[in-house]
């Protein structure tokens, strides 16, 4: 198991040695841990958020653990060298198509979330975010109007086989789920989004047994709060789906607790927690590294096959939780060692 570590800017560093401690407690057989800088960081030793030697490991490697990008000091920086391309460029770069981010509540923090306790339990959700189309890669730009007005401007777009392949991971996904798939689009306003509905309809007829519905992207956004106990698999486009699942970590009690796999059409994959890179906390020791905690767990689940392992690590952060071992993101006084301490103290005891 050859494994790239990218632990990136500000909390991405102290969350990562969390999430390592934890893999290292597993003892798993052949675990290679190799690092490399990227984000931030990157730029200030090489001179590039995402360095060649940092993708020559990234090529080299099984899978990709990730923790943050983001650093103010480059905020001034041209757009290409900026800490946050690292994440499109390796996204890119590994072409991966799928971003899965689960959402499940924990028991014990019904209380802790945005909704009442009883809304909040029932969450067990995934959110499957389509990652190289949108808005976010079409043609943007700065104009001047015919009256001289300051324009901008983003264009959005999605071919069908973009739609096509995501529509198949998520029916899937939905196989091996509660078999309930909603499509999240705004069909009755964007023409990227009547398209999307077409495809996926026809992605449909190959999956029988699996419930479609269709939600517009306003409604969904409210039904994750009123009652998100009602979705298995949300499938979304890029925006929609960035959106929506910081909404989703909020339903389940913070941030700092769920965790992202990219995939592609292999095995490969990044994994990396939700969030960003904290500039506001990092340093402090505080931020709760559950999140890149699980990312791990999803490695060892789709990059390796390995269940038994991820629910290992599943159950003992589900365990730490209940237990009452909170980050300051949760109210509590825990420290990001002491979370650490807590997972990898209940796997060896598991
Ligand atoms: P990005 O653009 O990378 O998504 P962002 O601007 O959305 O970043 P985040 O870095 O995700 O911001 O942080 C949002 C807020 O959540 C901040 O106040 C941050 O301190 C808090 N936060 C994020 N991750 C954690 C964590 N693991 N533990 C505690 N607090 C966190
Ligand atoms: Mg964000």
């Amino acid at each position: 198991m050859h494994i790239a570590v990218l632990a990136g800017d500000g909390i991405g560093q102290e969350i990562m040695v969390e999430c390592l401690r934890v893999l290292e407690a597993l003892s798993l057989p052949d675990l290679k841990l190799e690092h490399a800088d990227v984000g931030g960081v990157a730029y200030h030793k090489h001179g590039h958020p995402l360095p060649p030697e940092t993708l020559a490991l990234v090529h080299s490697a099984d899978a990709v653990l990730f923790g943050a990008v983001g650093d103010p000091a480059c905020d001034n920086l041209d757009r290409h060298l900026r800490p946050e391309q690292a994440v499109l460029g390796l996204r890119k770069e590994m072409h991966t198509f799928a971003n899965l981010r689960p959402a499940k509540a924990f028991a014990g923090l019904e209380g802790l979330s945005a909704l009442k306790p009883e809304v909040a339990g029932a969450i067990d959700l995934l959110i499957l975010r389509e990652l190289t189309g949108d808005i976010y890669f079409g043609d943007k730009g700065r104009r001047t109007t015919d009256a001289g007005l300051r324009e901008g401007y983003d264009i959005m777009s999605y071919d069908e086989n973009e739609i096509s392949r995501i529509a198949h991971v998520a029916f899937k996904s939905a196989q091996g789920r509660r078999k309930k798939l909603c499509s999240v689009d705004k069909a009755n306003v964007l023409q990227t989004s009547v398209l999307w509905r077409e495809v996926v309809n026809e992605v449909a007829a190959d999956y029988p047994d699996v419930e479609l519905s269709h939600m517009y992207v306003d409604n969904a956004s409210m039904q994750l709060v009123r009652n998100p106990g009602q979705f298995d698999v949300m499938l979304t486009g890029n925006i929609f789906g960035d959106i929506l699942s910081d909404q989703a970590s909020m339903c389940v009690g913070s941030i700092g607790l769920l965790a992202s796999a990219s995939l592609g059409e292999g095995t490969k994959g990044l994994y990396e927690p939700i969030h960003g890179s904290a500039p506001d906390i990092a340093g402090q020791g505080i931020a709760n590294p559950s999140a890149m905690i699980l990312s791990a767990a999803m490695m060892l689940r789709h990059s390796f096959g390995m269940e038994a392992e991820a629910l290992r690590i599943e159950t003992a952060v589900a365990e730490v939780l209940q237990a009452g071992v909170l980050g300051h993101d949760l109210g509590g006084k825990a420290s990001t060692t002491e979370i650490g301490d807590a997972v990898v103290a209940r796997l060896s005891a598991s």
